[in-house]
């Protein structure tokens, strides 16, 4: 009976396949974009598009104005000139980011526009002689109410550039142009494209899975050794989480500058191999590197329930960027150190250069980490252009403090059998493969709860208020001890004006005879022995 099935299967698949092809080719409504730079020393790009088989009259598009990973209104809508629409169709453009066509039922509609870009920043895109850094929410016009549907987008290569790097999937590439598609607007816009003469770093393996690194500009360096810790610390996250979601993941360095954002199989990053001289610099990068891949994982799968859908026009404001930014901090710092590239001096070393970011920081006693998260996108992502900074912190800075703090009291309860690491595959297990969906903060709560078999109240008044930190008890479940002394250090203030003043310096260290479960929940917190 199945084989009968089957047969009967097969000799109508022919059919099938052809008919959906021509359902899609003519009916389903998609969008065609197509990238060019012609002039790339006038710092402008420009974009054309077909929008094909709209089934209503009216179609409304808008430019997003933010990016996803950057929690700031960035107005990509003010660099767009010279709007036209060559099919015809009437046009308000009365509102910002947005033009209505009317007349578009069934029509080929074809509109272009020009891009300027003026800064080099990972979350702008940016062209000049020696390449093209296209960000799609910078670049390309969706309709609103309509993400999924395919969409294509052809990048003309021009000014003697050879390479096109992005995670979209490839459709066809030669040496006049390349060609992608995306079968939904948030992975489309999820997906910077970098063209120009980019370096190819060797590619890596790991569970099976292509891992790139193309960068522009990218410097001198050792590139086995980058690439082979990056591997590292990619098998110490995969086996936190324990899947590996992409079928390819690319890591694309867009040259010298700060900062870095993650996407769903890619991340773009500012990277300059060139300065990663000393070996403070170079775990800096590691490290920074793992943050960002961490991310695919924390925040772009394991996510906030407001984190998706995005407002691509209004933004996507959250209480959990404490979890989204400041665990994939405290992870990245776990990557590096399981991975063997810090030493366990070290990570204690980076963890309490947290701490004493954070406790000389006025703002602790003000603001807690979900007011920090929920008014990042008026006090910048640091905490530090709002009306007072004195009063606010940074999720970047207490996040993973309390997370360590969390891991600590979660190792404690259970024995040291699980660990916030449990925690954060739970939540990809149950919330981004099993629901499909954001999680609430009662639901982070709960899984908390739920790991370490006991409501972990104190610690989530660390997150809820501005309660002094309690590092003696948690740190001493591994046997760590906090040391403070007092220094005097030079301190940039926002005016750039440089004072002196006399802050209190933390070290963590180990004690020097730590009993039997505190000796357990170091090593295996350290990475010492499998049981992470
Ligand atoms: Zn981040």
């Amino acid at each position: 009976m199945k084989n009968l099935n089957l047969k009967k299967f097969l000799v109508l698949l022919p059919f099938l396949v052809s008919l959906s092809l021509s359902a899609q080719k003519n009916e389903v409504p998609r969008f065609e974009f197509a990238v060019s730079v012609p002039d790339p020393g006038s710092h402008t790009y420009h974009v054309a598009t077909r929008i094909l088989n709209w089934p209503t009259d009216t179609i409304t598009l808008h430019l997003p104005n933010w990016m996803p990973g950057y929690y700031q209104m960035m107005d990509y809508y003010k660099g767009l000139k010279n709007f036209k629409v060559l099919s015809g169709q009437s046009f308000d453009e009365s509102r910002p980011a947005t033009w209505v066509l009317t007349g578009v039922k069934g029509k080929a509609v074809q509109l272009e526009y020009d891009m300027y870009t003026d800064r080099t920043f990972v979350a702008n895109s940016y062209v000049d002689e020696d390449r093209a850094y296209i960000i799609p929410v910078n670049s390309f016009l969706y309709a609103e109410g309509h993400l999924k549907m395919p969409i294509t987008v052809t990048v003309e290569k021009s000014n003697g550039w050879t390479d096109v790097v992005t995670g979209l999937e490839l459709v066809e590439e030669n040496a006049q142009k390349a060609v992608f598609r995306s079968n939904h607007f948030d992975d489309f816009l999820d997906s910077p494209l970098l063209m120009g003469n980019l370096k190819k770093l060797p590619d890596f393996q790991v569970g099976g899975t292509n891992h790139r690194f193309w960068g522009y500009n990218a410097g001198e360096f050792d590139e086995k050794k980058l690439m082979d810790d990056l591997k590292s610390v990619i098998e110490v996250a995969s086996g936190i989480i324990g899947h590996i979601p992409y079928e390819e993941y690319t890591f694309i360095g867009i040259g010298p500058g700060r900062g870095g954002i993650e996407h769903l199989n890619s991340s773009t990053v500012s990277f300059d191999g060139g300065q990663m001289g000393s070996p403070q610099a170079y775990q800096r990068m590691v490290n920074f590197l793992s943050h960002e891949y961490f991310h695919h994982y924390n925040v772009k799968r394991i996510r906030p329930f407001e984190l998706g859908p995005f407002d691509y026009q209004n933004g996507s404001k959250t209480t959990q960027l404490w979890i989204s930014e400041g665990l994939t901090s405290y992870y990245a710092g776990i990557m590096v150190r399981r991975a063997g590239i810090y030493s366990e001096a070290d990570f204690l070393q980076e963890i309490a250069a947290g701490i004493t970011q954070f406790e000389n920081n006025p703002g602790k006693d003000f603001q807690s980490l979900i007011e920090s998260s929920f008014e990042t996108w008026h006090e910048g992502p640091f905490g530090t252009s709002g009306k007072d900074p004195n009063k606010s912190i940074s999720y970047y800075v207490k996040g993973p403090i309390v997370g360590l703090l969390m891991d600590f009291g979660i190792r404690q309860a259970t024995n040291n059998e699980k660990s916030l690491d449990d925690v954060m595959r739970h939540m990809y297990h149950e919330y981004y493969l099993k629901k499909g969906r954001g999680f609430t903060d009662a639901e982070f709560r709960n899984a908390c709860t739920f790991i370490a078999g006991t409501p972990l109240t104190e610690l989530f008044q660390y997150v809820y208020t501005p309660n002094p930190l309690d590092y003696d008890t948690y740190l001493g479940y591994a046997g760590l001890e906090l040391e403070k002394k007092q220094e005097t250090r030079t301190i940039r203030g926002r005016d750039g004006e440089s004072t002196e003043k006399v802050m209190d310096v933390y070290s963590l260290v180990p004690v020097n005879n730590p009993n039997a479960s505190q000796k357990a929940i170091l090593d295996s917190w350290m990475g010492k022995n499998k049981v992470q």
